[in-house]
């Protein structure tokens, strides 16, 4: 196993732990791009990049493709940083 595949794992796991899912208009952009995506198996469901089972991946907030075609989704208020001037309908 490789660092990269061992830190994407710990990550998962604390994302499962902490229940950070993404909403399910996220994950459903990332399944799209996985269902025609080369490497994504359809049988199994899983990245040949990875070896992910996608549909628990895409669910995840941390989760990003190995190949950068769709990346983490971190919340921002989360992460400390002020949104509120990008909120609809504030001046
Ligand atoms: S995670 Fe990336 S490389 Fe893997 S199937 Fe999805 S789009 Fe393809």
């Amino acid at each position: 196993m490789s660092i990269e595949t061992a830190k994407g794992l710990t990550k998962a796991s604390r994302d499962i732990l902490l229940r950070r899912f993404v909403p399910d208009d996220v994950k459903e952009i990332r399944m799209d791009i996985c269902r025609v995506c080369p490497s994504w198996e359809h049988r199994s469901n899983r990245c040949t990049e990875c070896g992910c089972q996608m549909r628990v991946k895409t669910s995840l907030t941390s989760s990003q493709c190995p190949l950068g075609k769709w990346g983490t989704h971190l919340n921002l208020r989360d992460a400390g940083i002020d949104t509120a001037e990008h909120e609809e309908g504030s001046e």
